[in-house]
């Protein structure tokens, strides 16, 4: 059976050969810690998942949603901008209802990338942007992330000639896999950008609730213009412990807004409605849990980076996200040394590979495991590593 060429022209899965290890490791009887997986590990708090089982119990939430999400749902997530950005946002023409904000980043693409279409697309970076662009017949135009850009990328150094071809781009702040932040003045710099040379600008904004130290994200949205050019994608996801409910949603732009749930209308038939309930509670509910989730990776991350230090590693602690993205010691490559530490520590890390060729380099860590579990591995970790040099 020949596959589409779409299909055909997927990277290939990089992490073929780390599973392949893990699962000889894990036939041969070895504890294996996994610091690769970022996905809470703590459940949904209680009375959200109190409100999904009620609203379950009624037969009106058995039918089919409409696509672009009840309107209840889509005023609760505008409400919660007001307060937790000062954006105003319309429910009606402003907000989508998603299936979890990976839904929408990979449809995206399908509402303004013709074939032969770019896309600016961040390297090192969460998946989706890349493949939704090429799913769409579209072609990724890599801005390299770089360490000694704050891990923003440098538009100045974006050709001319590309930005006026480039259809849509994506930024994610706070940034998975580096850990990096965006503040107002470079999403203003986007704006300029964005009207300069006509493109939309597509926020991943899946870590603004996950921060520390006082820190708070802005919205992209925030800054003057942001409207005008472009949407920002968010979930109940990360702060909620919610990834398995597939509930998300995009606003903004109304054009774009109207597009993407145009396109819904015709692929999917939206979120189940309890869910869209259950979502409500979790907005307008208490948000004790998110601030204590905020304190449970704060104290994790803390362990890591001063484990990691303690090895020779000279890191920051990240403001943001549940991950330390760390650059891999001299002599290996990021899958080598992701190799080597399944084997020697029966520990995963995620190469930085797997985000990108500018991912090169370095390694990442998932918070998203108990403390005495991360304690384990970092010793497992400093026994097989020694001192490290750079
Ligand atoms: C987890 C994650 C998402 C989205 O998750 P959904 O569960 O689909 O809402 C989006 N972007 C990034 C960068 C993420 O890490």
């Amino acid at each position: 059976m020949q596959q589409a060429s779409r299909l055909r022209q997927l990277p290939p899965y990089l992490f073929a050969r780390i599973e392949k290890k893990i699962e000889e490791m894990k036939e041969r009887g070895v504890d294996i810690i996994s610091l690769g997986i970022g996905d809470p590990d703590r459940p949904t708090p209680q009375h959200v998942i109190e409100k999904l089982a009620e609203q379950a119990q009624n037969p009106e939430n058995h039918r089919y949603p409409t696509s672009v999400g009840m309107l209840e749902y889509r005023k609760a997530v505008a409400e919660w901008y007001e307060r937790r950005f000062g954006v105003s946002l319309d429910p009606k023409s402003e907000v989508v209802t998603l299936i979890g904000s990976k839904e929408g980043i990979g449809h995206i693409s399908f509402c303004y990338v013709d074939p032969g279409d770019i896309n600016l697309v961040p390297d090192p970076a969460y998946p989706v942007y890349g493949i939704g662009t090429l799913l769409a017949g579209g072609e990724p135009y890599l801005m390299p992330l770089r360490e000694e850009n704050g891990f923003l990328p440098d538009l100045e150094s974006i050709p001319s000639e590309v930005a006026r071809k480039a259809k849509l781009m994506f930024l994610n702040y706070p940034n998975n896999p580096t850990g990096a932040l965006a503040d107002e003045e470079f999403f203003r710099q986007v704006v300029e950008f964005a009207k300069n040379y006509d493109l939309i600008v597509c926020h991943d904004a899946a870590y603004s609730e996950i921060t520390f130290d006082g820190y708070q994200a802005p919205s992209f949205l925030q800054v003057e213009g942001a409207k005008e050019v472009g949407i920002e994608f968010n979930s109940l996801s990360k702060p909620f412990n919610m990834t398995g409910w597939r509930i998300g949603w995009a606003v903004g732009n109304s054009e774009v807004i109207e597009a993407l749930g145009r396109l819904k209308s015709n692929l999917d038939s939206g979120a189940f409605q309890a869910i869209q309930y259950a979502a409500i509670e979790a907005l307008r509910g208490p948000q004790d849990a998110v601030r204590q989730m905020q304190e449970i990776y704060r104290e994790r991350r803390d362990l890591v980076v001063e484990g990691l230090n303690s090895m020779g590693w000279n890191l920051k602690k990240p403001k943001a996200t549940f991950y330390v993205w760390a650059p891999v010691p001299k002599g290996y490559t990021s899958s080598e040394f992701a190799e080597m530490l399944i084997e020697k520590a029966g520990v995963i890390v995620t190469p930085g590979i797997g985000y990108g060729q500018s991912g090169e380099g370095y390694f990442r860590i998932a918070l998203c495991l108990e403390k005495d579990r991360i304690q384990e591995a970092l010793e497992r970790m400093k026994k097989a590593l020694g001192k490290v040099e750079f």
